[in-house]
């Protein structure tokens, strides 16, 4: 474990340093040499250890075969070293997050993700992905001011509030040394989570964008009073208004990191836009319209060799910036990432207040009801969408009676969780979104009446 913790913190520090302190491509074309030079290493070396690709020719990626979940969860123990299989790895997730010891190999940690396309995923990382992870975090999104106030002994330390559904060994990673960091889980209730922040004073706030957005509200309502320095939004797309109230709310515009399963996707500039990490991805577009627009990412992850990420097809779609990005950066820059987008749903307390649920609490519970489920039983995707007191839940493919009720029960532990008087819960039948309208899996169609409004 010590060594474990030893290995972590000496790759942190490894990465921190080469990306703060050592020269980074500043054109693109010494960006896209670098990305070659790692890309040619890690089919060379890496590659070779993982089942899949043992027999296929590794000259060149383009010759790789596109994969995408389905077909990474239909063989798990064929994309990772050590031979573990899909059920372990969900078993191994769900024990992390109760909080006991996982049991895999060679210290790998397993997480769970809830993935946009609403099918749960899981994936494996050993302790030296999870030092190099927190190192490129932690060197992009810390401001001069908060690195400055990190690297001074006698300063306090750098106190983080981080907002997520669930703790995870792979956040973990960087509580320690100058930095105190805070969970707090999404799932409690509000006026509890206002007086955890409270007391906290964090200098740097993470969380979900809706979860901002709502922290902020309270700020500008008078029932909650933190100066943070930097506001870090994660997990979901920013959108205009929670950046409006976050920017009333502190007299800061929130940055954003996209992250995802498969991996730290990017975050953005002093310009706003999300520029995508390619120095440690390959990102190839595949184009939705003959305009060149809007893509789906094929990621090559060339510092993961515990579990491969290659040519992988991600569910979000991703609109370009039309030219280089005002910052200068090399990377190239998005103007938008469409398919993130859920809504809040409300629900009264004892009081009758409403109260929100956040969509990445809602998303998570349903992924973890389905950890031990048969791979030819779960969902691929899903819809909620609350109608008042009523919610209606449609998924794809249908579920049966015994499997439908499970994730009744998850929903309805998130509501008794939060103090909330959990809903009518309904099946309905599914049915396709329309291609044109901005996707929503959680959706609040009419809020629930209520004598106080939020
Ligand atoms: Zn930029």
């Amino acid at each position: 474990m010590a060594l474990e913790r030893l290995c972590v913190g000496w790759h942190l520090l490894c990465e921190f340093l080469r990306l703060r302190c050592w020269p980074q491509p500043r054109s693109r074309a010494a960006l896209l040499r670098l990305q070659q030079r790692r890309l040619q290493r890690f089919l060379r070396e890496d590659l070779s250890a993982i089942p899949f690709y043992a027999a296929v020719e590794r000259n060149s990626l383009a010759a790789l075969p596109i994969v995408d979940k389905a077909t990474v969860l239909s063989a798990f123990d064929r994309f990772n070293r050590h031979g573990i299989t899909r059920d372990q790895a969900f078993a191994a997730a769900a024990q992390a997050e109760a909080g006991q010891p996982a049991g895999l190999p060679a210290g790998l940690t397993a997480g769970l993700s809830s993935g946009t396309s609403g099918a749960p995923h899981v994936f494996l990382v050993s302790p030296r992905e999870r030092g190099t992870w927190a190192g490129v975090v932690l060197a992009t999104v810390l401001s001069r001011a908060s690195l400055r106030q990190l690297l001074t002994p006698w300063a306090p330390p750098l106190r983080v509030a981080f907002f997520l559904r669930a703790n995870s060994s792979l956040y973990d990673t960087v509580d320690g040394w100058r930095l105190q960091l805070t969970w707090l889980a999404l799932t409690q209730p509000l006026p509890e989570q206002l007086l955890r922040l409270q007391a906290l004073a964090p200098h740097i706030l993470v969380a979900p964008a809706s979860v901002l957005g709502t922290l902020a509200r309270a700020q500008l309502a008078g029932s909650l009073s933190i100066a943070p320095r930097q506001v870090i939004s994660v997990a979901e797309v920013l959108e205009d208004d929670d950046a409006q109230a976050a920017l009333q709310a502190w007299g800061l515009s929130p940055s954003q990191i996209y992250q995802c399963t498969e991996g730290f996707m990017g975050s953005s500039c002093e310009a706003g836009y999300v520029h995508l990490n390619e120095q440690h991805l390959l990102i190839e577009p595949e184009w939705l319209d003959a305009n060149h627009t809007r893509f789906r990412p094929l990621v090559t992850d060339f510092m993961r060799s515990s579990q491969a990420f290659v040519r992988f097809r991600l569910d979000d779609v991703l609109r370009p910036l039309p030219g280089p990005c005002a910052c200068g950066r090399p990377t190239l820059a998005l103007a938008r990432i469409e398919g993130r987008a859920d809504d809040r749903l409300w629900l009264p307390d004892a009081s009758q207040q409403l109260q929100p649920l956040y969509p990445d609490g809602l998303r998570h519970a349903i992924a973890r009801a389905q950890t031990e489920w048969p791979a030819d039983a779960t969902v691929q995707d899903y819809r909620l969408q609350q109608h008042g007191l009523r919610w209606l839940l449609s998924t794809q493919p249908t579920l049966d009676a015994a499997h439908r009720a499970l994730l009744v029960q998850a929903l309805t532990d998130v509501c008794h969780s939060a103090g909330l008087g959990p809903p009518e819960i309904a099946h309905a039948p599914w049915v396709a979104d329309d291609a044109r309208s901005k996707r929503r899996r959680i959706r609040c169609v009419q809020m629930p009446d209520s004598h106080i409004h939020p």
